[in-house]
């Protein structure tokens, strides 16, 4: 089948899923109004696929059917092919300026790393490469859930005084059946699929059978029986013209927690069966972690250019830019993009051949981003916030410009570089960037999405190799003993 059509995306979503927000369920996210904005842009998305302009850097020939596929599902074998991955994951983060985190690139680059290493699954290692072909080639949409929910995290989940958690309760002939719940799953209202995972902060303790039945991963459709997702509240106002949110009107792509009431998953949809083993490593092994961070520092990429442009447009309106602590505050948004841009390009360059073939971008200058976006992001909202000021929330919503008072409106908006219209579509887009509740999911979302960063700084200290800097430090002490100075 390979690529499809926006069109064809949007029907797919239609399929009797259990999805509910305020207390009732979602007939159709594609008509609801606090998804069908979402929708929309994940339909845009796919459409970008057919551009003629554009095709040949989004798309590949299946190696399998010949048949045209999605860029983000390359199996990298070189420096060039970690490239075009990045080419295509910018045109889709260009075009949703870095909001849409998990835009399904992300997910496609980690069953494109899990597949490419499945003799890390063991015996459940062509589940995973059969499962990966099949969204390949079918252009599917998945989300995933790694992360258990928050109850007494002084525990681990096999050691919780309330039995809560997703886990394995049965085996039959043709499968295994999950009750409890996952915390996460975000995109869950756009995707076809459900990964269920290990989480990289998360491991299972190795010496307890209690753990066993934890220590699984598989994957679902979102409208299997006993299948339930309980969204979050839209950050979307349903009031006023979707130009006075145009971001969250746009790009809430929506997270959920996830509720498995003896969810029956066949045997060819799992890949990993009570090995703890297999679930704490399989990260290590694969690189599936460093392929999802090419992609989400190539959205981090687009997101800092947003930013930075957006300050730019903001400061010229109101004829700030002369003074110095703006300027102050655009160079920081300058550095933010360079170093993310640099960070790309150096984790390239750095790529490595896995043991089984795999190009894996370099490790450390993706740490840096992992690490380092959350608190660029926040500072980028708070630059924002200083350089918009009052201006930021003081601007009506967008259908004053047409209201009885459109002549009061058009007079007292005005910026000394900016009309109005202009002024109000601008600093409404720079709220909804910087300080609505829309960006304050962004903010946390940059801060967790990739794991806890207080856990994930202290695997990369035990992962970084710090001897040969220690040993010049005591071989610097010894010269300058022995100079005599
Ligand atoms: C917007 C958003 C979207 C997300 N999307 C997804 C998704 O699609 N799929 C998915 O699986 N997950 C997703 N995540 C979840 C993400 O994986 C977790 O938020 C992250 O792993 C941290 O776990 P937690 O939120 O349960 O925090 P907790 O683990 O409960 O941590 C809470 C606080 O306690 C501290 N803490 C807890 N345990 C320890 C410890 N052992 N050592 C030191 N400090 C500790 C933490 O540092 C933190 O400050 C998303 C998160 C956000 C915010």
């Amino acid at each position: 089948m390979g690529i499809r059509t926006g069109a064809q995306v949007l029907d797919g979503l239609r399929d009797g899923r259990q999805l509910y927000m305020n207390g009732e369920r979602i007939a159709d996210v594609t008509r609801d109004p606090r998804f069908a904005g979402g929708a929309r842009t994940v339909a845009e998305l796919y459409d970008l696929q057919h551009d003629p302009k554009r095709i040949d850097e989004m798309t590949y020939r299946s190696p399998t059917t010949g048949d045209r596929v999605g860029l983000s599902f390359l199996e990298a074998k070189t420096r060039d092919d970690l490239a075009r991955r990045r080419v295509m994951y910018k045109h889709w983060h260009d075009h949703t300026l870095g909001m849409f985190g998990r835009a399904p690139d992300f997910l496609n680059a980690m069953l494109s790393a899990w597949a490419s290493g499945q003799q890390a699954f063991g015996q459940y290692g062509g589940n995973m490469r059969a499962y990966y072909e099949r969204v390949r080639e079918n252009d599917l949409i998945t989300t995933h859930s790694l992360t258990n929910p928050q109850v007494d995290r002084s525990k681990n989940v096999a050691a919780q005084a309330k039995d809560l958690a997703a886990k394995v309760v049965k085996e039959t002939d043709s499968g295994i059946v999950v009750h409890g719940a996952r915390m996460l799953a975000t995109f869950g209202a756009y995707s076809d699929e459900l990964i269920v995972m290990p989480a990289p902060s998360f491991p299972l303790p190795e010496n307890t059978d209690d753990a066993l039945p934890y220590a699984t991963g598989f994957a679902v459709p979102m409208a299997t029986e006993g299948l339930r997702f309980i969204c979050r509240p839209t950050t979307m106002h349903r009031d006023g013209s979707s130009m006075d949110h145009p971001l969250a009107s746009r790009f809430d792509e929506t997270d959920c927690m996830v509720v498995f009431d003896n969810v029956k998953v066949p045997w060819e949809r799992v890949f990993i069966h009570r090995d703890v083993g297999i679930f704490n490593s399989i990260y290590a092994r694969t690189g599936a972690v460093l392929a999802g961070a090419h992609q989400f520092a190539t959205k981090d990429l687009a997101k800092s250019e947003f930013m930075m442009v957006l300050a730019f447009a903001l400061v010229k309106t109101t004829n700030i830019d002369g003074f110095q602590h703006i300027q102050g505050g655009l160079a920081e948004l300058i550095n933010q993009t360079e170093t993310v841009r640099a960070c790309l390009v150096a984790s390239e360059a750095t790529a490595a051949l896995s043991p089984h073939g795999a190009m894996i971008p370099g490790p450390w200058p993706l740490e840096v981003i992992r690490l380092g976006y959350g608190q660029m992001f926040r500072r980028a909202c708070e630059i924002i916030q200083i350089m918009g000021a009052g201006g930021l929330f003081m601007v009506p919503s967008y259908a004053e410009l047409d209201g009885a008072l459109s002549e009061d409106v058009a007079r007292y908006y005005q910026a000394a570089n900016a009309d109005s219209r202009a002024r109000i579509k601008l600093f409404r887009l720079a709220y909804d960037a910087a300080l609505s509740s829309f960006s304050g999911r962004q903010q946390l979302y940059e801060r967790y999405f990739a794991g806890d960063p207080v856990r994930s700084a202290g695997g990369l200290y035990h992962r970084y190799d710090t001897k040969p800097y220690a040993e010049r430090i005591w071989q610097t002490l010894d010269r300058f003993e022995k100079d005599g100075r």
